[in-house]
Parts: structure tokens; C-alpha cells; sequence
């Protein structure tokens, strides 16, 4: 059976799994691949399911899940899984993630509950308004329970779970689950490595627990929808469909959180969850239609997932490859036609789709056409980088600009040979428009060539694509903090360019004032000079030698933030200011009022959380002491673990992951994000200018 090519938007759900790393994100969607897969193949294909034929299967989707979006099919829904990375390296890459999703499978370790990281992706997906459900996984693991679970979903993320389920079992006699909403067991024959459910009646000893926990659904969906409350109020048992129905409203509306549970690793509980997917969460056509800016008004406008729309869609990942880079797009509203001419308005540029793919586990689908809702790959985009828009020309928009950090974490990069560099650089650029998170450019004084990112572990993958997939030779230096520059206070200087070029004269002379903002990050320009012969073109020459000055940096070449730079003096001579030699002169009076303004070197300061069982705290108290750490809060994890949360510079904690591996026998587990940026001691910040 071949799927339909043209999906219906209602029966489409683009969705991601989210998680603490280690919880069994991967097991999970290899299970889902696996089951959706078969099921779409039933009858054509020859059963014979062997163990071996199964890991054939999975060490290729292993290589073929990590595509960026992977779609697959589930009682005639299509479900269009986006990958979104687990680790915080990465936080920029979820969040591009979470911003094309229209709802999300979130997976908690049965034994650990709601971890820390579990905490920092679900606050994401708050922020992007992404409706969940979660599945309480590994409840065959020693020390896995339910119950804490959800209680640990309740205290630690202030939800209201809702669980659907209830576990028959647990531990190593996990057997399956009870369906709480149809009052049924459900087993997964474990020789058939669960690919068949098996529906059998409660057995006697489970069936008071079953009404019972189902009996508490029904009440707490009372409070939350009036459909059942009216049924709750006349004594009625509401059906499965009315429960199923009241339940996607609820979970849609943000009040409460549907909770699964199984074994992913063991083959139970994936299917119920796939079902939960397409009955429970929303269909492009249930969540607000996407906004964006206008780029000729600057107005916010919307577009509707209507397939006769003009078309508007967003680039949200870009895969490198050899015979022709692929395009992720989310279409948002309009129809995707092969063929099409598409304008980028961050590029001013058209952009031509030569094929569009669905891309599935196994393979790829050729499509003439998608429609409003879709998530599909293409190819042909020339110079559309992650995070742009492509839209009819006629109907120009720039959809919500997705928000990206400042890099942390830069290192050095060197081509074995000379020949190497131009690889180096393609590879570089490349990588570039594939991640918008990372970047690179030459060091003025060194001109070595420093590559920068999230963190040490991007780095180092980064550093392994080159390697591997690039082919590049090359050494990297250390990975190093990616300080940043600003001054204490205001300062106004001139700066002026007078040079014969050619034969003819360049003069240019201009003030700036510079003022310390800590309300901001990126430094930004404004105009004070009222002056007829200050004409756009020099105005916008003295702007980018502001701006590029701040880039580059005045003490140590570290980019400039918190400030304000104010253009209030310029002088012009007939004939003889012109525009790159304003932009020189601004450069000049950047770097003048800079120094003048007591400059200070800042380093990025993370906010950590650390678990640990509590025999280790002591020493991970200590050894964060030793790392300039402030300790702000302690909790109590469950059991007995401790939680530690305070901030520490980034600079201390390169290799803390096998620090903090050593000091609990590797049993605590951290997290760690940007949170501002403070002045770094004087004494350091000597060292650190002079290297
Ligand atoms: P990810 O980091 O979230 O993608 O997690 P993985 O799927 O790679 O799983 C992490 C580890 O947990 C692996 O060793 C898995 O075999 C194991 N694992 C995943 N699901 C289960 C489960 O249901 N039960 C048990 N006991 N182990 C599991």
C-alpha cells in the first residue's frame, strides 16, 4: 500500500520527541520507524522477523533517523517526526525544531522522573506554545515508577498529568499496559518484538486499580471540559471517543498533559503511544496560523495553512550534500509545486525547487506537489541559509526570525597545506548555512582562522565533519571561551581618514559616542547629525565601520555587546569625503571612543544544575568552589539525590564532563546554559590580553 501523495492537512501531524539525553529518544523513534513501517508494508512484504532482519533494519535507520525530518504513517494519519537534538550544546537547534512542530512526545526515564534537562527542553516548548504528551519509558528498569513519575511531572514542571495508562508491572515483570480510556490490557509479544498488540481483559486483581485510576481521569477531565463535566454531573460513563475527543482539547489548550508509559527497549507500549499521536495531538489546522513581518510595511501579517494561499515557508535545517544540499521547509501556507520560483527576502533572491522529497526511513519520495501543514525536503536552494523564509514574490513576508545565541566556545583551525585552505574554506561556509549557531572567521592579528560555536562538544562534532565528511586535513588548537568586549562608561571621540588613493583624495571625519546598555546584546547604531551632505550612502558607510569595528573588537579582538554607538559629529569637504573613507574614519573614532571608555573584557557566565545522589555532594561542592562557582539553590531530588543549581564561568568547566564523571562514580548528571555575561577580574583578564 503507497501512501496517498497528497495528505489531507487535517490528518497531518508534524511532531517531535523531546528528551533528556539517555532517556531513549533514539529507541523510541526506531520503534515507532519500525511499527509504522511494518504497518505500512503489511501484506506486500513477506513477514519473516527475525532478530537478525530487525537489526539490519535498525543499523540503517540508525544512519537515516538523523535526518532532519522523517515521515512515516499510522491508521491512515501522516506523522512527520522532526528531529530535535538532546544535547544543551544544542539548545538553538531544539529551539528551531520546536519552532516548526505542531506538538511533541516528551520522554521521561521511569527511574529518574523529570530531570533537568527534561525541564530546560519542556520550558522551550512552553515558550513556542508546542501541545505535548509524555511516555514515562524504561519501566522495566530496576527502580522505575509510575507514580513518581507523574508526581515528579507535577512538582517539577507545575503541569497537570493526565495519565492515560497505568503500567502492568513493573521492574523486570513489566508485562504491558492497562488503556485506562478503553478498559483494556494490552500485551506485546515479545517474540514478535512487539510488532502485535494483544488485547485481552483486565485480569481480576487489576480491574478496582484500573476503575479506579480511570475514574480520576474522568474527574479531572470534568474540571477541564464541559463535555465530560456534563456526562460527570448526569452519572454517565463517558465513552472512549468522548474521553479521546476531550482530551485532545485539553491537551491543545495548554491545561493538562496526557502520560503514557512502556519500554520502548523492550517492544511495549510504542504502539498506544502512536496512537495517542494521532488522536491527541493537533493537525496544522489546530494551532494559530503563523505570523510574520512584511518586509515592504513592516507590518505583522498571517498566513493560514490554506493550500490556495500564496505560498509562504520556512528553511529550518539545510543538510549538506554532495549531489546537491537538501532544504527543510515547512510549508505554511500555499502549495509547493517542483518547478517553482520562490523569493527570499532575507537574500533578495530567487530560489528554484528542482525535486521535492518526503523523506522516510528508509528512502525518499519523489512529490510534484505538497501542500499547506507539510514538512518536506528540497533541492535546488542555492543560497538560502537555516532560518530564512521563501515566499511568492507577490506576497512578501519574513516569517518569525528565529531567535540565535551568541556563540560560547571558539578554536583554532589550521589546513595541513596550503592547498588544504580553500577545502577548509568551502567547508566552513558550507557548514555555515547548515548551522546558524556556528561561525568562523579569520583573527586580523594571528590570521588564523577561528571557527566558533555552542560548546565544546559542537566544536568537536564540527571538527569530526570536516575530518570525515569534508575530507579536510587540518590540526585544531584548544577549545577556548569566547570572551566579549565592552566599556564602563560613555565616551566621544573623533576619527578621521585623509589618504590620496589613485590620485584623488578620500577624506573622511566623523564622532561617535559609545554608551554602555546592559539592557542589550548586539551592539546597535543611531543618527544625532542633521546635515544635507551626510547622504544615505555615507550615512550607511559610517554605520558598517561602526558596526564592523564592534565586531572585530579593540582589545583582544573579541566581538563588542552592551553598548550603544551614536554617530554626532561629521565633517564633509567637497569633493573629497567619500564613502569608504568615511566608514575608515568611523572605524578610527569606534576604536578612539572605545578605549576612552574604560574598556573591560567579559566572559560568559552559565547557569548549571547538577544531580547527584547526596554521598557526592560534598565533593562536587568543593570542586565547584575551586571552579568560581556562586551555589544558588539546593533542592532534594527524589530518592536520595541532591539538586545544586547556581551559575560559574564557562571557562571553568571545559571537561567537566569528566570531572563530574569521576567525582560521582559517573552518577551525577548537569546542565548547562548561557545565562549573561559579567567583567572578568582584573588580574585574568591581564593574562588573557596577553596571550
Ligand atoms: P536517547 O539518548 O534519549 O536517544 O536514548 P537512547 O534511545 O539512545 O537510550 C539510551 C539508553 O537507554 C540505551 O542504552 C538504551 O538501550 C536504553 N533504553 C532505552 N529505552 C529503554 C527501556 O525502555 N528500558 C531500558 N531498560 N533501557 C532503555
Amino acid at each position: 500500500m503507497q501512501p496517498p501523495s497528497d495528505v489531507e492537512i487535517s490528518d497531518i501531524r508534524n511532531i517531535g520527541i523531546i528528551a533528556h539525553i539517555d532517556a531513549g529518544k533514539t529507541t523510541t523513534t526506531e520503534r515507532i520507524l519500525y511499527y509504522t513501517g511494518k504497518e505500512h508494508r503489511m501484506g506486500s512484504v513477506d513477514e519473516g522477523t527475525t532478530v537478525t532482519d530487525y537489526l539490519e533494519e535498525e543499523r540503517r535507520r540508525g544512519i537515516t533517523i538523523t535526518a532532519a525530518a522523517t515521515s512515516c504513517f499510522w491508521r491512515g494519519k501522516m506523522i512527520n517526526i522532526i528531529d530535535t537534538p538532546g544535547h544543551v550544546d544544542f539548545t538553538a537547534e531544539v529551539e528551531r525544531a520546536l519552532r516548526v512542530l505542531d506538538g511533541a512526545v516528551v520522554i521521561f526515564d521511569a527511574v529518574e522522573g523529570v530531570e533537568a534537562q527534561s525541564e530546560t527542553v519542556w520550558r522551550q516548548a512552553d515558550r513556542y506554545r508546542v501541545p505535548r504528551i509524555a511516555f514515562a519509558n524504561k519501566m522495566d528498569r530496576v527502580g522505575a515508577s509510575f507514580e513518581r513519575t507523574v508526581e515528579s511531572m507535577r512538582e517539577r514542571l507545575g503541569v497537570l498529568p493526565l495519565p492515560v495508562q497505568m503500567p502492568w508491572g513493573a521492574e523486570s515483570s513489566f508485562k504491558g499496559v492497562f488503556d485506562l480510556v478503553r478498559r483494556r490490557a494490552l500485551l506485546f509479544p515479545e517474540e514478535e518484538l512487539g510488532a502485535r498488540v494483544e488485547e485481552v481483559e483486565i485480569p481480576d486483581e487489576h480491574r478496582d486499580e484500573v476503575e479506579l485510576r480511570r475514574e480520576e481521569l474522568v474527574e479531572r477531565l470534568a474540571d477541564l471540559d464541559d463535555v465530560i463535566l456534563e456526562k460527570f454531573l448526569e452519572g454517565e460513563d463517558p465513552s472512549p471517543e468522548e474521553l479521546l475527543a476531550a482530551l485532545r482539547r485539553v491537551t491543545v489548550a495548554f491545561k493538562g498533559v496526557p502520560l503514557f508509559v512502556g519500554s520502548a527497549l523492550r517492544n511495549k507500549g510504542v504502539q498506544p503511544l502512536l496512537d495517542g499521536i494521532v488522536d491527541l495531538l493537533p493537525s496544522p489546522l489546530d494551532v494559530p496560523p503563523v505570523r510574520g513581518i512584511n518586509p515592504k510595511t513592516g507590518k505583522e501579517e498571517e498566513r493560514r495553512p490554506d493550500p490556495s494561499e500564496p505560498l509562504a515557508a520556512l528553511a529550518f535545517k539545510i543538510i549538506f550534500h554532495p549531489t546537491g544540499d537538501l532544504t527543510f521547509l515547512r510549508v505554511y501556507s500555499g502549495t509547493l509545486k517542483q518547478g517553482m520560483r520562490l523569493f527570499n527576502p532575507r537574500t533578495g533572491k530567487f530560489e528554484r525547487v528542482s525535486q521535492i522529497y518526503r523523506m522516510h526511513a528508509d528512502r525518499r519520495e519523489a512529490m510534484k506537489q505538497v501542500r499547506a501543514g507539510d514538512i518536506v525536503a528540497v533541492t535546488g536552494f542555492k543560497l538560502t541559509a537555516t532560518g530564512d523564509t521563501v515566499c511568492n514574490e507577490a506576497k512578501k513576508i519574513i516569517l518569525e526570525k528565529m531567535h540565535f545565541p551568541q556563540t560560547l566556545v571558539s578554536m583554532a583551525v589550521e589546513p595541513e597545506t596550503n592547498a588544504e585552505r580553500e577545502r577548509l574554506e568551502l567547508a566552513l561556509a558550507t557548514i555555515a548555512r547548515e548551522d546558524p549557531t556556528f561561525r568562523y572567521a579569520y583573527d586580523e592579528e594571528t590570521g588564523q582562522l577561528i571557527v566558533s560555536g555552542m560548546g565544546e562538544l559542537h566544536l568537536e562534532i564540527i571538527a569530526n565533519r570536516l575530518v570525515n565528511e569534508f575530507k579536510v586535513r587540518m590540526r585544531t588548537g584548544e577549545p577556548r571561551v569566547s570572551y566579549r568586549e565592552s566599556i564602563r562608561k560613555t565616551a566621544e571621540e573623533w576619527g578621521e581618514f585623509a589618504q590620496i588613493l589613485g590620485g584623488k583624495p578620500h577624506f573622511g571625519r566623523v564622532r561617535l559616542r559609545l554608551e554602555p546598555d546592559r539592557s542589550r546584546l548586539e551592539p546597535v547604531f543611531s543618527n544625532e547629525v542633521r546635515d544635507q551632505m551626510l547622504s544615505r550612502e555615507l550615512l550607511k558607510a559610517i554605520e558598517e565601520g561602526a558596526l564592523s569595528a564592534a565586531q572585530s573588537g579593540v582589545l583582544a579582538a573579541y566581538p563588542s555587546i552592551n553598548l550603544r554607538i551614536t554617530l554626532t559629529g561629521f565633517e564633509y569637504r567637497e569633493g573629497e569625503t567619500t564613502a569608504p573613507a568615511c566608514m575608515a574614519a568611523a572605524s578610527a573614532a569606534y576604536r578612539a571612543a572605545f578605549l576612552a571608555g574604560e574598556p573591560v573584557l567579559l566572559e560568559p557566565l552559565m547557569a548549571f544544575e547538577i544531580t547527584t545522589p547526596e554521598e557526592y555532594l560534598g565533593a562536587i561542592i568543593n570542586d565547584l568552589n575551586r571552579r568560581r562557582a556562586t551555589i544558588g539553590e539546593m533542592l532534594e531530588g527524589h530518592a536520595s539525590s541532591r539538586i545544586i543549581r547556581g551559575t560559574v564561568p564557562l571557562s571553568e568547566m571545559f571537561g567537566y564532563a569528566t570531572a563530574v564523571r569521576s567525582l560521582s562514580q559517573g552518577r551525577a548528571s548537569y546542565v548547562l546554559e548561557a545565562h549573561t555575561y559579567q567583567e572578568i577580574p582584573e588580574d585574568r583578564a591581564k593574562k588573557i590580553l596577553l596571550v
